[in-house]
């Protein structure tokens, strides 16, 4: 019996990088994971294919986030999916990881990218919990991913680090709200990891050897290494924290 046996998880964007680390490892514990992604389906698959050769239970689901309607889109497809081939339409954890950068500067902003980066990293994880709640059992889980960019001075992101800011401010506020539940609400905010997100600052070994330099380890993260955090968050060994923003940046800048 795994720690999640018996449990149902929605990990948001785990077609790839830390999303779908998280759904591998929460997979791996015994959860029944479903599997969200927006537009690639073979990276989707990519992800169901690990969870089941490796003898875990998933399944996809595909909604574009910051869109209209967007967490009603993938509840309905999310629970219709429970109720026909799992158990009920009940959620146990919700992993709010699908996210969204955009470099801009102060005088590089522009209405529509922070229309854009809000609708995906900050109102999509508000109105995923606000419609989760219907079906989130008590003693669930809610996991948001947000980023070591919103406590550290990150100009060059920043209406990113802004969208992972207001997580943080949501993350706190719902904890209470949720606590009478026996509900966590927690964040995790990772510093930089090796994923498609950055790629494109990995792009000589000098670049990347610097982004290194700026953790206490000097290496990248892994998705693993978030994914890990994430893990123990969602398992009852959690249960005393809440309303609780995790630094997963391998003491970056400390
Ligand atoms: P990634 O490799 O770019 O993967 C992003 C995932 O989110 C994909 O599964 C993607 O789906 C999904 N997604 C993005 N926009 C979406 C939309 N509009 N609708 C639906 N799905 C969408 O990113 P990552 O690096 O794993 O990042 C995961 C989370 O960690 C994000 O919240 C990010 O802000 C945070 N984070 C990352 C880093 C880092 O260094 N990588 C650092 C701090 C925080 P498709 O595959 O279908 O496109």
């Amino acid at each position: 019996m795994g720690a999640l046996s018996g449990k149902t998880a929605l990990v948001t964007g785990a077609s790839r990088g830390i999303g779908r680390a998280i759904a591998q490892q929460l997979a791996h514990h015994g959860a029944l994971v479903a599997i969200h992604y927006g537009h690639n389906e073979t990276a989707a698959n990519e992800t169901l294919t690990h969870i089941t050769r490796a003898g875990g239970k998933a399944f996809l689901v595909r909604a574009e986030l910051g869109t209209p309607h967007d967490a009603e889109t993938l509840y309905t497809r999310l629970e219709d999916t429970l109720t026909r081939h799992h158990t009920g339409p009940e959620l146990d954890i919700l992993v709010n990881n699908a996210g969204t950068s955009g470099s801009a500067r102060i005088h590089d902003a522009t209405p529509e990218l922070f229309d854009h980066l809000f609708a995906v990293n900050t109102k999509a994880p508000l109105f995923l919990i606000q419609r989760g709640l219907k079906h989130l059992r008590d003693n669930g889980r809610i996991i948001n991913i947000s980023s070591a960019a919103a406590t550290t001075a990150y100009p060059e992101s920043l209406i990113y680090s802004m969208t992972k800011g207001a997580l943080n401010t949501l993350t706190r506020a719902l904890a209470k709200e949720l606590a009478p539940r026996n509900i966590t609400v927690n964040a995790v905010a990772p510093g930089y990891t090796e994923t498609d997100m950055n790629a494109t600052k990995r792009t000589t070994p000098h670049t990347t050897a610097a982004l290194a330099a700026t953790t206490a380890f000097n290496r990248l993260g892994h998705p693993t290494d978030i994914a890990d955090i994430v893990t123990f968050l969602a398992t009852d060994h959690s249960r005393w924290i809440t309303g609780h923003t995790i630094d997963a940046s391998g003491g970056t800048h400390l």
